[in-house]
């Protein structure tokens, strides 16, 4: 017997957290002969405040760990943070502190925060990204990139707002396109900004053979990329006696003969050259109305056409027409070419706009065997494919040729060609911000643009400045920033103020982890082979193409540069759900409904609170966060402790029994179903199994069978099986029943097949001594519930028939006999 005790969470816990921390129980160490096993949850930001959110993405991603180190896997948990951006800046700006002590204290908090959860984090790999010995490297990263042509700057449209006089992120422009911060109208601006070629990467990006992710973000993913196939087309114009060629992408080459106009975006270089002289005023009041929309807006298909001619025309290639061109703001500079044909009888955005301005509409394309109709009375675009009709030499091309006929004749003819075409564009990484990593970049009134060179990284960023109301990057008007010495010829230089987006940080930060206090390099070959790829990621589906996305991109293009063996950066992927408020709607401060665990864990503890968020439902679903079911749990661990306290017997003297082999049976099929639901992140039905296994034991506490070796081992495998979900009280209670090392450093336990199967006899049933039936059944089933089978068989039953039944003998495990008289 153990010193009876009360489960108190409150003094367990923290002595424990102190204990493995002293211990450095949770460091993977570089050098261990177990494999690998790298486990990865998503950086988080440092708000200063833990929520539950977070709890619900890591206590399960820890168990999950815990797990696989149980199973003899060298785990590899670390965690960091993902320290600039924009709310330490507006932080800085509201309240007049430094953004880099706003967010370091932050940082201080959480990490209080996070050990409290009694995760197994490795703290030793821990990184901090707004620290010059993290951003030294992500400032050497884009060196790589610009080295290697993937980093450029060019002329880019940023939301720029007049009020601030600064570039917006997009989401600090509301839905309404004002600036949030002083509500101006924003525009967009043409400035110069850095971009990463990841369009060079749409092909492989496509390919997702080498990852198990799910599918709805795979979807995603390639939606985002977007590839098309078909057929650019040069249509051309004379402009001031010159040949002027402008291309188009079409999927539809088949439907050439059906363009009635022609597009070009607001934007296009062309549009002012091929305007003539009487339609300027109107155009040039177009662009303008144009600018003070966001893509999101003009992209809209709720929203009305609108657009202006421009008196210009271009010719079609394979007809010789004139075609007039317009300009119209559903056509956008970034997508494609920045300029459409016009076919509006088979598109349908195309047949909205030219319903609108009363511009014919032609059928080219019709399905076989159907008699030609008057567009005048369609309602809308006929986007099938068909038979090329009205289409000069290639009337009655079937619609399985007619894509592939008219881009050969395009090809022969030097006017087009077959193509692919891609959604995704090259992503936008400078911001004209503070908190964020320098760009490493000079620029030399005689040189031009020059790389800072990697010796002199980091680039420093100012600790100390002060920002004007507007919220403009301080950075510029720093002197001691911005002024420096050119590389190239030593002479006077600027830098540039631009700094990058946090999304480069959290590209690469998971490589960092295998080598973190590398002062030579971002990271040796040895520990790239011996920890990456990260073998399984959990995080929110939130990030499915952004993040997700620009880390395939970083670790593809850091393979071809000859710094990395892999392929992809995440082998497998979990999304957890979503945690709502109490009252079943999504957690935000303006509503008031945001769960502070910190209270709760308080009142029961970790354990309970991470228990208590595993058990909600399935992982993937999230659920609704009610603190009285909280209780539940709590009273589930108060009652295995009890168990454990009350019934651990050092030497078991219970003589072995039916009684005995059953609980040894459950004991295996409660291991394998833990196995099997923890392995598939179904952290509830591993919790019910356990909570299950639970009650069957305290109902036999009192009897014989709770003296028996196996009801022992049970109760040690239960330790064991709850440890990697409440790994403080298991450590507690494997300690008190005198256990030597952590819980945590224990094999998981292993089961033997043949007793996970309920063991079966063979009934002989009799009838007045006669053999008239013999049934399986289970090995644990009451005398009771054994007459009761034997005499509702239907064929015994046939043999008893209207006879009274006098007496049941029953020998247990092997027969019965039914006497009966006939009356
Ligand atoms: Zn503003
Ligand atoms: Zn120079």
């Amino acid at each position: 017997m153990i010193t009876r005790t009360k489960y108190n969470p409150k003094e367990i816990e923290a002595k424990w957290r102190t204990q493995w921390e002293a211990e450095q129980l949770y460091h993977a160490p570089d050098d261990a002969p177990k494999p690998k096993f790298y486990n990865l949850v998503m950086l988080p930001y440092p708000s200063g405040d833990l929520h539950i959110g977070h709890w619900y993405n890591f206590a399960p991603a820890d168990a999950y760990g815990r797990f696989l180190r149980m199973q003899g896997y060298n785990v590899m948990q670390p965690i960091g943070f993902d320290a600039f951006g924009l709310p330490a800046e507006n932080a800085a700006i509201q309240r007049g502190v430094q953004a880099r002590t706003w967010t370091l204290a932050n940082v201080n908090t959480m990490r209080k925060q996070l050990r409290i959860m009694g995760a197994a984090w490795d703290w030793q790999r821990e990184i901090v990204s707004c620290l010059p010995d993290y951003y030294k490297w992500t400032q050497w990263l884009f060196l790589q990139f610009y080295k290697h042509g993937l980093a450029y700057r060019t002329k880019a449209p940023a939301n720029w707002c007049p009020g601030c006089n600064t570039t917006l992120a997009n989401e600090q422009v509301l839905p309404d396109g004002t600036c949030e911060r002083c509500g101006s109208k924003v525009i967009r601006k043409e400035i110069d900004q850095w971009l990463l070629k990841i369009t060079d990467y749409a092909e492989e990006l496509l390919d997702f053979s080498k990852i198990e992710w799910p599918e709805k973000t795979v979807i995603m993913q390639r939606n985002w990329i977007g590839r098309s196939v078909g057929a650019e087309i040069r249509f051309f114009a004379e402009i001031d006696g010159q040949r002027e060629e402008i291309p188009v992408f079409t999927t539809r080459p088949d439907t050439i003969y059906g363009v009635t106009f022609f597009v070009l975006a607001p934007e296009h270089p062309l549009v002012e050259q091929i305007t003539t002289p009487e339609h300027r005023a109107e155009v040039e009041a177009y662009v303008e109305q144009a600018r003070h929309m966001t893509e999101i807006e003009r992209m809209s298909t709720e929203k009305e056409k609108t657009g202006v001619f421009t008196g210009g025309y271009v010719t079609n290639p394979v007809n010789g027409e004139q075609v007039p061109v317009w300009i119209a703001d559903y056509v956008l500079m970034g997508y494609g070419s920045g300029a459409i044909m016009g076919v509006p009888g088979h598109d349908q955005r195309d047949f909205e706009f030219a319903r609108k301005f009363g511009i014919p509409i032609r059928e080219v394309i019709r399905p076989e065997e159907e008699a030609p109709s008057d567009p005048a009375t369609w309602t809308e675009a006929r986007e099938h494919l068909g038979v090329m009709v009205n289409s000069g030499p290639f009337d009655g091309t079937p619609a399985d040729k007619a894509i592939a006929s008219i881009t050969r004749y395009l090809e022969e003819r030097h006017t087009g060609k077959f193509m692919v075409s891609y959604r995704l564009r090259d992503w936008l990484i400078s911001r004209q911000r503070y908190w964020g990593a320098p760009i490493p970049i000079i620029y030399c009134p005689k040189d031009g643009m020059v790389p800072v060179p990697e010796e002199q990284l980091p680039v420093y960023l100012p600790e100390h400045v002060k920002f004007k109301p507007t919220g403009e990057s301080p950075l510029r008007y720093e002197p001691e920033f911005v002024n420096t010495t050119c590389p190239v010829c030593g002479g006077p230089a600027t830098r540039e103020t631009d700094t990058m987006d946090t999304f480069i940080d959290s590209s690469w930060y998971f490589l960092r982890y295998a080598d973190p206090h590398n002062s030579e390099q971002a990271w040796s070959q040895e520990a790239m082979e011996r920890w990456l790829p990260v073998d399984q990621y959990i995080g929110g589906a939130e990030h499915a193409v952004l993040h997700l996305l620009y880390a395939r991109f970083f670790i593809k293009a850091l393979r071809d540069m000859g710094s990395l063996h892999f392929d992809e950066p995440f082998t497998r992927l979990y999304h957890q759900g979503i945690v709502l408020g109490p009252d079943g709607q999504k957690m935000s401060k303006s509503r008031g409904n945001v769960v502070a665990p910190d209270e709760y864990v308080d009142k029961y503890g970790a354990d309970t609170v991470r228990c208590y968020l595993m058990f909600m439902g399935p992982f993937d679903q999230g659920g609704t966060f009610r603190p009285d079911n909280l209780e539940g749990v709590w009273r589930f661990l108060n009652r295995f402790w009890s168990l454990v306290s009350d019934s651990w017997v050092e030497k078991p003297d219970g003589e072995e029994s039916s009684e005995s082999r059953a609980v040894e049976r459950l004991r295996n099929k409660t291991i394998k179903r833990v196995s099997e639901e923890l392995s598939n992140f179904r952290f509830n039905t591993a919790l019910a199994t356990l909570m299950e296994c639970n009650n069957a034991l305290i109902k036999q506490q009192n009897e014989p069978v709770a003296r028996s070796t196996a009801y022992r081992d049970t109760l040690e495998t239960m330790m064991l099986l709850l440890a990697p979900m409440a790994p403080h009280i298991s450590e507690e209670l494997w300690h008190l029943t005198d256990h030597s090392g952590s819980i945590h450093m224990t094999d998981w336990p292993e089961f033997d097949e043949a007793l996970t199967q309920d063991e079966t006899f063979t009934l002989v049933v009799q009838v007045n001594g006669k053999v008239r039936e013999r049934i399986q059944v289970a090995a644990d089933t009451s005398a009771h519930d054994i007459r009761m089978l034997a005499l509702n068989n239907p064929r015994v039953a046939s043999f008893i028939g209207e006879a009274t039944v006098q007496k049941v003998i029953y020998v247990p495990g092997r027969l019965i006999n039914i006497v009966v008289r006939n009356s």
